[in-house]
């Protein structure tokens, strides 16, 4: 199947679970994910029209974003303080804020380069291994306080990686997108779903979906 044939077949199975939802398909967003794919294929992708793609690593995200500025990367994966810099400089958006340190790092280098970039807690209420990364409910006020509403930072919403064999995982981080939304008193979005699940994750509300290997294909070992 050529990369159209699979993006056009992805994006029939979303609008299939919007529909089979009661949701506007308009109201997903569809996040190509392309960590250890080659830039010509996501070139190939971005002609089919996708600006923006989510990457894990900042130094591969970098590469690619040095030869290709035409397009937007998003940061996916875990974030090292000593690449928070770097994180700030090639990527449009970062989707893994999920400590404090980090965020008061991430705060005093965006004032420092004078940017804006929108950012997205990463959580974890299921107790995942660490090197997934997150931050669990309870941790959630510390990193909030450290945020501080910053406007160079503006929280834009929660991205999950939830345990495949959890299956009150969505609609749990749907409940807590309420919850925040009360008390922040702004609207957040919900980045939750993948290859393997993302019809679940719009039945349940999820806002984007990040789909790496049923839009692109395997991924190769080497980046
Ligand atoms: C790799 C990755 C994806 C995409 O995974 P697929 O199963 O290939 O669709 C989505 N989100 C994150 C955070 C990832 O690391």
């Amino acid at each position: 199947m050529s990369l159209a044939d699979r993006i056009a077949a992805l994006q029939a199975r979303i609008r299939k679970a919007c529909e089979d939802a009661g949701r506007d398909p308009s109201g997903v967003e569809l996040l190509p994910v392309s960590k250890k794919q080659s830039l010509p294929l996501i070139q190939e992708a971005a002609a089919l029209g996708f600006g923006r793609f989510g990457e894990n690593y900042v130094q591969e995200g970098a590469d690619k974003a040095a030869l290709a500025p035409e397009l937007d990367f998003v940061l996916l994966g875990p974030l090292q303080r000593n690449k928070a810099k770097p994180a700030l400089q090639h990527f449009a958006e970062i989707q893994s804020l999920d400590r404090p340190d980090l965020a008061e790092r991430l705060r005093r280098l965006a004032a420092e380069l004078d940017v804006v970039r929108p950012v997205w807690i990463q959580v974890d209420l299921w107790d995942e291994a660490t090197k997934l990364g997150g931050c669990t409910e309870a941790g959630l006020p510390a990193l909030l306080e450290a945020l501080a509403a910053d406007p160079r930072l503006p929280l834009t919403g929660l991205m999950a990686i939830p345990p495949p064999e959890c299956e009150t995982a969505f609609t749990e981080l749907a409940e807590l997108r309420e919850r925040l939304q009360q008390q922040l008193g702004h609207a957040l979005k919900l980045s939750m779903g993948m290859s393997g699940d993302f019809e679940a994750a719009i039945a349940a509300g999820s806002d984007q979906v990040r789909v790496g290997t049923a839009l692109f294909g395997e991924r190769s070992a080497r980046a």
